[in-house]
């Protein structure tokens, strides 16, 4: 059995999203109902909806930043009661079995995670994502938002936050170490507040110096423009860790040239085509590329619990449901301060 529940949804990859309605399943013994009232506008749903990745299911209601309140839980729920204020990221379920899903990394499922949206559920089900008024999801891949953190702001964090918190810990972003966000949008704004929090001295990296004063209000430490050839010669070696979140393709031998001996560049971003380097880049100075997809559920709720702690939320822009075609634009031209987040009471 189903419920219809209104969505805002991609018809095809070149047509733009409009209001549809979507089927949701009712709730099983370990489901969630949430009923939900922020999602945040991801540049990987621009990516999905316009099939820039490939294999994209249609219709798609995006959306894997989801933020609102327990509307109904089954049975055999025990970690989550009507009324709790919950988060969903970019999976709802795995295999549960494989060693990654047992080490904690369900998004590195062996046999596949299921994501929130453009993928199929267990019963072969397309899945449907945020920019809808409900959501049901097995409890055990639902997120807790903590007091103190306000559930639009929250919102981002379920992809942006954890996709910056899961590599600047794996990488050691502390005291002492020098690292550096290329590109601040919506996942780089939140890696310059998670950096800066973690203790690191904080570099960005940014296309032109337009930022600069929200970069040093998030906790920045350093700005540069990367357009001035100028910075690649003043920070080459400097840094110990490197997190390119740029939606495009960068001239990788030029980052990789600012690292120190045995630095990392990590690519969180995930542009539409394969990317080329000299591997002189690399063995000049030991150093590694490597890559990361946003976390697990013990680290994402770790996350969400560090944010709350140090007062950390996005910097985010609310628009009304409607208005969801036009910020796809503006996310694509760089234009956007920091995160736009989908009012969904509008849907
Ligand atoms: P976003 O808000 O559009 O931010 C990307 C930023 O990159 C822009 O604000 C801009 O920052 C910079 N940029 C854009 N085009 C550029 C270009 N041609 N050259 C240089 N810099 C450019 O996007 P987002 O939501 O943060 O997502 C960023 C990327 O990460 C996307 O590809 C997305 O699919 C991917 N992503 C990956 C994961 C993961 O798990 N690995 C999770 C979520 C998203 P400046 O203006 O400061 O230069
Ligand atoms: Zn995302
Ligand atoms: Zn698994």
């Amino acid at each position: 059995m189903t419920t219809t529940v209104p969505a805002y949804a991609a018809p095809s990859a070149k047509a733009p999203l409009e209001r549809t309605t979507i089927p949701r399943r009712d709730v099983r013994e370990h489901d969630v109902r949430i009923s939900i009232e922020f999602a945040g506008i991801c540049h990987s749903d621009i990516h999905q909806a316009r099939d820039e990745w490939g294999g994209s299911i249609f219709p798609m209601v995006p959306g894997h930043e989801i933020a609102g309140t327990v509307a109904e839980v089954g049975p055999g729920v025990t970690r989550y009661a009507v009324g709790d204020r919950v988060g969903v990221g970019c999976f709802v379920d795995s295999c549960r079995t494989c060693a990654n899903c047992l080490a904690g990394d369900e998004q590195y499922c062996r046999v596949g995670q299921t994501p929130t949206y453009n993928g199929l559920d267990a019963d072969g089900e397309p899945t449907y994502g945020g920019y809808s008024t409900e959501v049901v999801v097995d409890e055990n891949y639902v997120l807790g938002i903590p007091e103190g953190l306000a559930l639009d702001v929250a919102a981002p964090l379920l992809c942006a936050g954890v996709t910056l918190y899961s590599p600047l810990k794996r990488w050691q972003a502390g005291p002492g170490r020098k690292v550096a966000i290329v590109g601040m949008g919506g996942l780089g704004h939140m890696g310059v507040k998670i950096a800066a929090a973690l203790g690191a001295d904080v570099t960005v990296l940014s296309q032109s110096l337009r930022k600069q004063e929200d970069a040093e209000r998030f906790g920045a430490d350093h700005y540069y423009a990367t357009s001035d050839p100028e910075t690649f010669t003043a920070l080459e070696g400097h840094f110990d860790l490197i997190v390119n979140t740029v939606s495009a393709n960068l001239e990788l031998d030029r980052y990789l040239s600012l690292l120190a001996v045995d630095g990392t560049l990590v690519n969180v971003g995930a542009p539409e085509h394969p990317v080329s380097l000299s591997v002189f880049s690399l063995i000049g100075a030991r150093r590694s590329l490597a890559g990361s997809m946003i976390g697990g559920i013990r680290e994402t709720q770790e996350m969400l619990d560090f944010c709350a702690e140090h007062g950390l939320g996005a910097e985010i822009e609310v628009i009304p449901a409607d208005q969801v075609n036009e910020a796809y634009e503006r996310v694509v031209a760089s234009d956007v301060r920091y995160r736009f987040v989908i009012d969904v009471s509008t849907i």
